[in-house]
C-alpha cells in the first residue's frame, strides 16, 4: 500500500475549510516522510503450490543447522533482555576476520546502522552521496534523518570513484558505497577504494557496505577494514542476512573506530541485537563446512544460470554475488515487468528494478541447483509465447 501523500496543501497557509478540518483531525509526519513510499521488496507470496524466492538475495539453503541448534537453546532465556554489547560474538567475528574486537557495534540488521549513520551525520541540508544504481536505503534513510541525497552517476552500471568525488561539496557529511554492489552485483577493487577515500575530505564519513563480501572470490577485492584500522571516517558494515541465511533473525554489524562508534550508540536502539540472532551467529561463524558449501554453490550456479541467460539471448551484469541483474527486450510482451508477473504467476519471485531506475532489469538471486533450472525453464518458456 502506497504512502498517502500529503505534501502541498497543508505546508501552506491558504487553504478550504474541507482541507483544514482533516489538517485540525490528523497529526501529520513532516513533510519529507509524507512524500516517500515505504520500502518494497517483492515478499508477499504468489498464489501457487511451491514458492522460490529469489527477490531477497536471501541464503539459497537456509541457516546452518549449528546455528538453529543454538538458537532454540536460548528459548528459555527469552524473557532477559539481551547484552547490549554481545562481547563473545565480537570476540569470534575479530578472530575470524582479523579484526579489534574493540571496534565492533551491532545492529538489528544492518539497515538499523545505515539508519544510526544518518541520524548520527546528517543535519538538515547535510548531503549523503550514493552511487547511481546503489542500494536504495541509502538515499531512504538519509531523507528520513533529514539530509539530502546526492546520486552519483554510475558508469554503464559500475561505481565510478571520480563521479562520487565529482559530487563532494562542502555540504557533504557521508559517502556511502555498497562494495559489492547491490543491486547491479559489480565491485570496486581495493585500490579503486583506496584511492576514492585518499581523495575525500577527513571529515566525510565515508560508509563501505560489505553485505556480501562473504560471497567474494577475487584476490584484488578487499571488505574495507584496513581502511578502518588506517583511519578515522570509515566505518565498514556487515550482515548475516546474506552468506550466512539469517536474515529472519535480523544482525548486522559495523567496523568503525571509538569515537564513530560512540555516536552511532547514542542513537541506535540499546538492544539490537537479540539473543535468538547473537547465538545464531556464533554458531554459524564456526561451521565452516557451511560457509565453504554456500560459497561453492553460488560460483557454480551463478555462472551456470548467467550462462543460460546469455544462451536465451539475455545479458546478466557481471556479478561476484549471490544475486544476477538480467536485462529483458523493450517488446511488447517481452519486457522485465512482463517477465516479472510471468514467473510469478509460477510461483517465482524476482525483483522489479524500476524503483531503482533500470525497468529493463530483474534481479533474481541464486537459489538452490533445482531452483535456478526451475527459473531457466521457465523465463525460457515466456521469452518463447508460452
Ligand atoms: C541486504 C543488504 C543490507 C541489509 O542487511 P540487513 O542486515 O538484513 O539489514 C545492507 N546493505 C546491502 C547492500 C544489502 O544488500
Amino acid at each position: 500500500r502506497r504512502h498517502t501523500r500529503y505534501i502541498g496543501d497543508w505546508s501552506s497557509d491558504v487553504c478550504s475549510s474541507d482541507l483544514l478540518e482533516v489538517k485540525m483531525t490528523q497529526p501529520k509526519p513532516r513533510p519529507t516522510i509524507a512524500e516517500m513510499v515505504r520500502y518494497q521488496p517483492n515478499l508477499g507470496a504468489p498464489v501457487t503450490d511451491r514458492v522460490i524466492r529469489l527477490s531477497a538475495n536471501e541464503g539459497a539453503f537456509g541457516p546452518s543447522p549449528k546455528a538453529l541448534a543454538a538458537m532454540e537453546k536460548q528459548s528459555n532465556l527469552l524473557h532477559w533482555y539481551p547484552e547490549e554489547e554481545p562481547v563473545e560474538l565480537a570476540e569470534k567475528i575479530a578472530s575470524k576476520y582479523d579484526l579489534n574486537p574493540e571496534n565492533m557495534v551491532f545492529g538489528c540488521g544492518s539497515d538499523e546502522l545505515i539508519m544510526a549513520i544518518c541520524q548520527a551525520y546528517l543535519d538538515p541540508g547535510d548531503e549523503a552521496i550514493h552511487t547511481e544504481y546503489g542500494f536504495i536505503m541509502y538515499p531512504m534513510s538519509t531523507k528520513v534523518a533529514g539530509g539530502s541525497p546526492v546520486p552519483a552517476p554510475d558508469n554503464n552500471f559500475k561505481v565510478d570513484v571520480d563521479s562520487i568525488l565529482d559530487c563532494v561539496t562542502s555540504r557533504t557529511r557521508v559517502v556511502f558505497l555498497a562494495n559489492p554492489n547491490n543491486p547491479t552485483g559489480s565491485y570496486l577493487s581495493r585500490n579503486e577504494v583506496a584511492r576514492l577515500h585518499s581523495k575525500l575530505p577527513k571529515d566525510v564519513l565515508l560508509v563501505i557496505d560489505a553485505a556480501y563480501s562473504e560471497f567474494v572470490v577475487r584476490n584484488d577485492y578487499s571488505s574495507g577494514a584496513e581502511l578502518v584500522d588506517k583511519y578515522e571516517n570509515v566505518i565498514m558494515l556487515r550482515t548475516f542476512s546474506k552468506l550466512y541465511s539469517l536474515a529472519g533473525l535480523r544482525l548486522g554489524w559495523g567496523y568503525a573506530k571509538p569515537h564513530i562508534l560512540d555516536a552511532l550508540h547514542v542513537v541506535k536502539q540499546p538492544f539490537g541485537a537479540n539473543r535468538a540472532a547473537v547465538a545464531a551467529a556464533l554458531a554459524s561463524l564456526d561451521d565452516q563446512e557451511f560457509i565453504d558449501k554456500a560459497v561453492e554453490h553460488n560460483e557454480k550456479w551463478r555462472t551456470w544460470t548467467a550462462s543460460k541467460f546469455e544462451e536465451l539471448g539475455l545479458n546478466c551484469l557481471p556479478s561476484i554475488t549471490n544475486f544476477l541483474m538480467v536485462k529483458f527486450p523493450n517488446d511488447d510482451g517481452k519486457t522485465a515487468n512482463d517477465a516479472g508477473s510471468f514467473l510469478a504467476s509460477r510461483g517465482i519471485m524476482t525483483r522489479g528494478m524500476s524503483g531503482y531506475g533500470a525497468p529493463d532489469y530483474l534481479r533474481l538471486s541464486i537459489g538452490t541447483e533445482d531452483e535456478m533450472k526451475i527459473v531457466v525453464k521457465n523465463v525460457a518458456e515466456f521469452l518463447r509465447g508460452e
